[in-house]
């Protein structure tokens, strides 16, 4: 894992084009252009704090039989799980600026230059204790894409790792409790605190709407990521709402 510095060998003019990048955007966020910026002291200290909650994760009891039992497969065990999987691939994480503000964080997949973890670079001032965690959560999320080494991506597989956000968001809140109150910045409205109520949402809903507007253009599954019940009828929703 390389958290400290910016390679100008790996990234030359530290700019990228990620035709194929899981860049968690909405529709139009593909391609998703980068620019990595090069993280300061406060936002390494960020990263790395960020790095030491997520090794804590655990899941709470009956979380992953509720994940399973919905459809979803969280691709780590645990947070320290993922945290592993960081160091042994030597994983880069990064901030930078998205030409979609939208978009908290992506996957860079690079077989050549390696895989990078990028973090939106509106967020790289956020240092709160509650930041930290929303950023240890957008690290899990990339990680559960990284774990595959392809570019492929699809409904069932954002829901795989969004279920990786998720789980560690109700974690964080039963260890911290209260930490995220008041925070509604755009990285928690609409990222962090919106999924877990989605997820645990009565009949799925508003998951299935919200995935559906994010993600519907994606095929259903892969083949790493089977589509379940939930991914298919996500495609469905998806193909009935763009139907003419
Ligand atoms: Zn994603």
């Amino acid at each position: 894992m390389r958290i400290n510095a910016l390679s100008s060998k790996s990234y030359p003019n530290g700019s990228f084009a990620n035709a194929k990048a899981k860049s968690d955007g909405a529709p139009g966020a593909n391609p998703l252009y980068a620019t990595v910026k090069i993280s300061d002291s406060v936002q390494i200290s960020t990263i790395k704090k960020a790095l030491e909650e997520l090794k804590q994760v655990k899941y709470l009891p009956n979380d992953m039989i509720y994940m399973n039992a919905i459809g979803v497969n969280p691709p780590f065990k645990d947070g320290y799980e993922a945290y592993r999987w960081l160091l042994d691939n030597n994983i880069e994480i990064l901030y930078a600026d998205f030409s979609n503000k939208n978009v908290h964080a992506c996957l860079n997949y690079d077989p050549q230059a390696g895989t990078a973890i990028f973090i939106n670079s509106n967020y790289k001032d956020d240092c709160t204790h509650a930041d930290v965690l929303a950023i240890s959560e957008a690290i899990f999320h990339e990680c559960g894409h990284g774990k595959d080494f392809d570019s492929e991506n699809s409904i069932q597989e954002e829901l795989d790792c969004l279920s990786l956000n998720v789980l560690a968001h109700r974690f964080y809140e039963k260890k911290y409790p209260d930490v995220f109150k008041n925070h509604d910045s755009f990285l928690f409205s609409q990222g962090v605190s919106l999924y877990p109520k989605l997820f645990y949402d009565f009949h799925l809903t508003g998951l299935k709407d919200r995935v559906a507007d994010k993600y519907g253009y994606l095929q259903s599954g892969g083949e790493k990521h089977c589509a379940s019940k939930i991914a298919l009828s996500i495609k469905q929703k998806y193909k009935n709402t763009t139907a003419v």
